[in-house]
């Protein structure tokens, strides 16, 4: 599986879901990560020792993480295919893969933290241990309040980073995702699209008479609306899709595995959620927004301009026919 994924519970479930790399899990609510609960936070041990195994396993658990084992590099990999893990603990000196090996493999791979144990006997450094991409350290015997401490700090870190990364793609209005991402993703999505000859569709949607809405109740009330569609947008979307706040009154929603034709109904989907929703910008004044819809289905190697183009295209389409529309174009429409 290579899917993107779009939620930061997915991201901690699933080590296979890398933002940067691409993989897995695609879903599309957009709220903020929440700090784990302890029972909730995956440990990997990882020594060829049973004693120290056993021991920080049982330490673990009595802490009131949960734990998992593996007396060997190659065990800890094959536990991080199958089970989502936060942090590895892991020894250095072991027989075949040994920690620092282990290390690099599973930053190229996974998402968790790694913390290395190490003897006195100092086999390798500090700096060495953290070039690897370690976020900690600590030496054997190991003293199990100060490891405590430690994988407190890492998860901490971990949390606060991830909550960074959400911050900086999402719309703090909306809570859709911003056009940063969009750009990103859509790349993404038009990239596996090539690869897996898989259809993909694009939305664009823009509120009509928003301006005049504005003009007329002020601009909190737009925003409230903005604020409330965003929300209505995600509840209407399926686990795979993903919806951006393209403009100031504009987004846009990209379809994956999806035709032009199911995009068609996605949008009309959406429309009818939308018109549902009943603003009241002043008292005893109800308003129904309605939006005018563009809808395009991406063509092999087409640019990613000339896809967005066509959809932005499609929704000038439906403007210009009266508004609260929905307008299919195909690559042929442009030939
Ligand atoms: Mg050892």
């Amino acid at each position: 599986m290579d899917y993107y994924f779009y939620q930061i519970a997915a991201y901690y479930v699933n080590p296979d879901t890398d933002p940067d790399t691409g993989t897995m899990t695609r879903k599309s609510n957009l709220d903020l990560p929440q700090e784990k609960s302890d029972n909730d936070t995956h440990i990997l041990i990882v020594d060829d020792d049973a004693t120290v195994r056993f021991l920080m396993n049982e330490f673990m658990e009595t802490v009131g993480y949960r734990s998992l084992m593996a007396a060997s590099g190659e065990e800890a990999l094959e536990k991080l295919r199958n089970e989502s893990v936060d942090v590895v603990i892991t020894d250095i000196m072991m027989p075949g893969m040994d920690g620092l090996e282990l290390t690099e493999l599973i930053r190229q791979k996974y998402n968790c933290e790694i913390i290395v144990m190490t003897g006195y006997s100092g086999d390798y450094s500090y700096e060495e241990v953290i070039n690897k991409g370690a976020s900690d350290f600590v030496f054997k015997p190991v003293r199990f309040e100060e490891l405590l401490l430690r994988l407190k700090r890492v998860l901490r870190e971990r949390f606060l980073k991830e909550k960074l990364r959400r911050l900086a793609i999402t719309d703090d209005l909306t809570k859709l995702f911003n056009a940063r991402h969009f750009y990103k993703q859509l790349k993404h999505e038009t990239d596996r699209c090539g690869r897996y000859k898989h259809p993909l569709s694009l939305l664009l949607l823009d509120i009509d008479h928003f301006k005049s809405y504005n003009d007329t109740y002020g601009h909190l009330a737009g925003n409230h609306v903005l604020a409330r569609l965003g929300e209505t947008i995600r509840k209407t979307l399926r686990k795979m899709d993903s919806a951006y706040r393209y403009g100031g009154e504009e987004f846009t929603i990209i379809l994956p595995e999806t035709n032009g034709e199911e995009a068609r109904n996605a949008a009309r989907r959406i429309a009818d959620a939308v018109i549902a929703e009943k603003f009241e910008p002043k008292p005893g004044t109800t308003v129904n927004i309605t939006m005018s819809i563009g809808v395009a289905e991406y063509s092999a190697g087409e640019e990613l301009e000339a896809f967005i183009k066509r959809a932005d295209m499609a929704m000038f389409a439906s403007k210009q026919s009266g508004r609260n529309r929905i307008t299919f174009y195909s690559p042929e429409d442009f030939s």
